[in-house]
């Protein structure tokens, strides 16, 4: 992609009001816009990451369970059906400007800040035998709920993305089989998100759901909120809140003592928890049993991501002084070309050698198709190179005519720095083959 093109400009300040790395950073290299407190819009850049961080969600996701839309907006009703329209302090409430106002109690939406009582009825609509479960659905979709303390960036949104997943079934056997399919594929996308290694499975109580366990995935990064034991070597982690006899004896399993494990900040990047019948009986969700018998649907689950705050918490733990820096299978863009031309045509050797990279690496068929972004602009060198480390690519390729009369065109790894020098007397095509190359090295 042709950075003229590309409609932002990097901003030398973040909104005064801003306090957090996250949304500083994300803000300066014009990934987001603030609307409000906890409320952002995502630009090109933005959404790219965004939408790179969903599509490794669906990637795992996809093979647990059925990808589905649900509504932002539900009647009130749904809501009072299960008791949390009054339960949930941070719920959104709606009403219509066009709607009789004297009638307005009849009128008030809600907009969703979780899907539970609008996926059971959907999964009552369809599942009437045993013969119909297990099943689970899952949707990408932005939440709302009034978070009091939204001063984190994209960490706590009062408007965020979130991926919710709920699954049914009849026995608690093949419940705990699916919650254990449920963890591994979330420990898959955090390893693929680039956050695998800082990643641990908390234990937790059941929270207001259920008296039975729950399980928190949580990266350690300093900004994180909660505070959680870890034991890097058995990869075990609990959270501070909720330890408790239980947690320390099953710490004891493993032969330690709680005093010697690290106590370290973290961010909750997901979590599972089982609902068992609070909705399915709410809703009256039945099924027939093998024995011709009416039941109850006893056995649901619910798995949460939060994409949005996982691109926070990549920021608060990569992003260095010169701005961000992306793993390679969230970055916007793979590659990053910045010619340090006078002139963006032909007639410039600088523009024309970094254009022939360009049409190269980008080709249809090649690997980087589409991932690369070419830095054809008029501007200053200072800005351009200050621009490159403020997006956080993972490579750079600069080209400059200093650099071609010693022959030379240079490679940098934006994370670590690392500078690889490459011969421009290289063919175009040759370059292309070398760049791969160093690529498959480096990530
Ligand atoms: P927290 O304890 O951080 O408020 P939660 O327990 O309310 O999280 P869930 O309702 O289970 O979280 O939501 C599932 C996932 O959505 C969380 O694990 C988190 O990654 C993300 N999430 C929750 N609230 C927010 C928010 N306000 N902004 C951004 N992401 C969020
Ligand atoms: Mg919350």
């Amino acid at each position: 992609m042709l950075h003229s093109k590309i409609f932002v400009k990097t901003k030398k300040e973040a909104p005064t009001d801003e306090v957090s790395k996250n949304a500083i950073l994300l803000h300066k290299a014009n990934y987001i816009y603030k609307e409000m407190a906890g409320v952002y819009s995502y630009l090109p850049f933005g959404l790219r990451t965004l939408n790179k961080i969903e599509n490794l969600v669906r990637k795992h996701m996809d093979k647990i369970g059925n990808e589905i839309f649900m509504s932002s907006l539900a009647p009130k009703e749904l809501w009072e059906r299960t008791g949390r329209i009054d339960e949930v302090d941070v719920l959104f409430k709606a009403t219509a400007a066009n709607e009789n106002s004297k009638n307005k109690s009849n009128n008030e939406y809600i907009l969703n800040s979780t899907h539970e009582e609008l996926v059971t009825p959907i999964a009552d609509d369809f599942a009437k035998s045993y013969k119909d479960f297990p099943l689970a659905y899952y949707q990408i979709q932005t939440k709302f709920r009034n978070e009091p303390r939204a001063k984190s960036g994209l960490l706590r949104g009062r408007e965020f993305r979130m991926k919710d997943l709920y699954s049914f079934h009849t026995s608690e056997a093949d419940f705990l089989k699916y919650y254990e399919q449920a963890k591994k594929s979330y420990m898959d996308f955090y390893n693929d998100v680039g956050l695998g290694e800082d990643t641990f499975i908390a234990s937790a109580s059941g929270g207001d759901f259920t008296k039975m366990f729950s399980h928190e995935f949580q990266t350690v990064v300093d900004a994180g909120e909660d505070v959680i034991y870890i034991d890097r070597e058995d990869k075990v982690s609990y959270n501070k809140e909720v330890v408790s006899d239980n947690a320390e004896e099953n710490i004891k399993n493993f032969g330690k003592d709680i005093s010697q494990l690290e106590q370290v900040k973290a961010c909750e990047v997901g979590n599972i928890f089982p609902l068992e019948n609070k909705f399915t009986k709410a809703f009256n969700f039945q099924y027939t049993d093998e024995n011709n018998q009416k039941q109850i649907v006893s056995y649901m689950g619910c798995y949460g991501i939060g994409p949005s705050r996982v691109m926070g918490v990549l920021v608060e733990k990569y992003g260095d002084d010169k701005g961000l820096v992306w793993p390679k299978n969230v970055a916007p863009f793979a590659i990053e070309i910045i010619s340090l031309h006078k002139e963006n045509n032909n007639q410039d050797n600088v523009f024309k050698v970094a254009n022939d990279i360009y049409a190269n690496l980008n080709s249809e068929n090649g690997e980087f198709a589409g991932e690369v972004l070419f830095d054809d602009r008029n501007l200053g060198v200072g800005n351009k190179l200050n621009d490159a480390d403020l997006y956080g690519i993972p490579m750079q390729i600069i080209v400059g005519q200093k650099n071609l009369d010693r022959n030379i065109i240079e490679v940098k790894v934006r994370k670590t720095g690392e500078v690889i020098e490459l011969d421009s007397t290289l063919s175009s095509q040759e370059l292309a083959y070398e760049i791969k190359g160093i690529w498959n090295r480096v990530f």
